[in-house]
């Protein structure tokens, strides 16, 4: 009897272990689907970016007139995160968030309440997460050595795991710029190669990360700076001045030709 109850208390716990590894596996594929919108449509994340990189092919190699942006949104997830989001939800737009924990931390938006919470937002919403260094201290520590680069990405690749339920980044921003990193720059690559991360800077901007003065101003700097066929975009989610423009900004891409995606780690602009 006992030998019985004891082998029936062992086929209940190898159940339940199978029942969660069940239910962990099922929560895992959810995570790298790319969003709801690209479930419903039935075309996988994998699929979706291999078309993106296909323009892309062809628009470099002059097979296409088409034309690609990818809208950037640095330093969050902070305050007028929230609204973005609702803005690229209202063009049904996806793009690329180069997020950094410091900001976050100190935020509490009243929708989110805890601005960390946004995480989830980002990539339920079908948009890239990728990684801008968890300190973002770009004059105190972040630049002292490569280590200290990689342990800010690395430090910041676990955050966005924790809020955003395992998801993965893969592509690096450097905070100010690659050129920030001054001497060090090849031996960071190196490290971010042997982690698995590609790093992209930008080829256009509205000039929101420095004194930018107006909206007048923000929008001659960015209409100055479009003139490729493939812009990599950079914007700051925590500006309302380029939070307000940013309708004008989508109308005035969209109606010039451009196609607005997401980032990925393949794309011909992430630098590997
Ligand atoms: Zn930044």
């Amino acid at each position: 009897m006992r030998k019985n109850k004891i082998l029936n208390i062992i086929l209940i716990c190898i159940a339940l272990l199978l029942i969660s590894i069940l239910i962990f596996h099922q929560k895992d594929n959810k995570l790298y689907n790319y969003s709801n919108q690209i479930i419903e449509d039935e075309i996988t994340e994998e699929d979706y970016f291999k078309s993106i990189k296909e323009l892309e092919d062809k628009i470099l190699n002059n097979e296409s007139d088409k034309k690609i942006a990818y809208l950037t949104f640095d330093d969050g997830p902070y305050y007028n995160t929230y609204k973005v989001l609702d803005i690229l939800d209202k063009y049904n737009v996806k793009a690329t968030f180069f997020t950094t924990s410091i900001n976050g931390e100190k935020c509490y938006d009243k929708r989110s309440q805890n601005c960390l919470l946004l995480y989830q937002e980002y990539y339920k919403r079908g948009h890239t997460i990728a990684n801008h260094t968890y300190t973002h201290s770009i004059w105190r520590g972040l630049y002292k050595s490569s280590n200290s680069f990689i342990d800010a990405v690395l430090k910041q690749e676990e955050h966005v795991k924790n809020y955003a339920d395992g998801y993965k980044t893969n592509i690096v921003r450097f905070p100010g710029g690659s050129n920030s990193a001054g001497k060090l720059k090849n031996e960071i690559i190196q490290k971010l190669r042997q982690n698995g991360y590609g790093w992209i800077d930008w080829t256009a901007y509205d000039g929101d990360g420095g004194k930018l003065k107006n909206k007048k101003q923000a929008w001659k700097n960015f209409t100055s700076t479009i003139d490729q066929n493939i812009e990599v975009i950079l914007l700051h989610d925590y500006n309302s001045i380029t939070t307000n423009l940013l309708p004008d900004i989508i109308e005035y891409l969209k109606n010039n030709g451009y196609e607005l995606y997401p980032l990925f780690y393949e794309s011909n602009m992430v630098n590997k």
